[in-house]
C-alpha cells in the first residue's frame, strides 16, 4: 500500500509539528474509534472516524477528530 507523506494544516491555520521531534510531514490515516473498549468506556461519542498522523521520523501518532 502506498503511503503519502506531507505537512498537515489544521483547522486553526497551524502547522502540525510533531510534539516529539518537531518534524513537519506526517502519514495519513482514517482509523476507526468504534470499539468494545470505546463503548465499555461510555464514550459514544467517540464512535467516529479519527484522522491520525504519523511523524515520518519518529512515528509518533497525533490523533484528531475532524
Ligand atoms: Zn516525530
Amino acid at each position: 500500500m502506498e503511503r503519502e507523506s506531507f505537512p498537515v494544516t489544521l483547522p486553526n491555520g497551524q502547522e502540525l509539528s510533531c510534539d516529539t521531534c518537531g518534524h513537519q510531514i506526517f502519514e495519513q490515516h482514517n482509523w476507526k474509534l468504534q470499539t468494545t473498549g470505546m463503548t465499555f468506556m461510555n464514550l459514544d461519542w467517540a464512535n467516529r472516524d479519527a484522522v491520525c498522523f504519523v511523524c515520518t521520523a519518529c512515528r509518533r501518532i497525533h490523533w484528531f477528530h475532524l
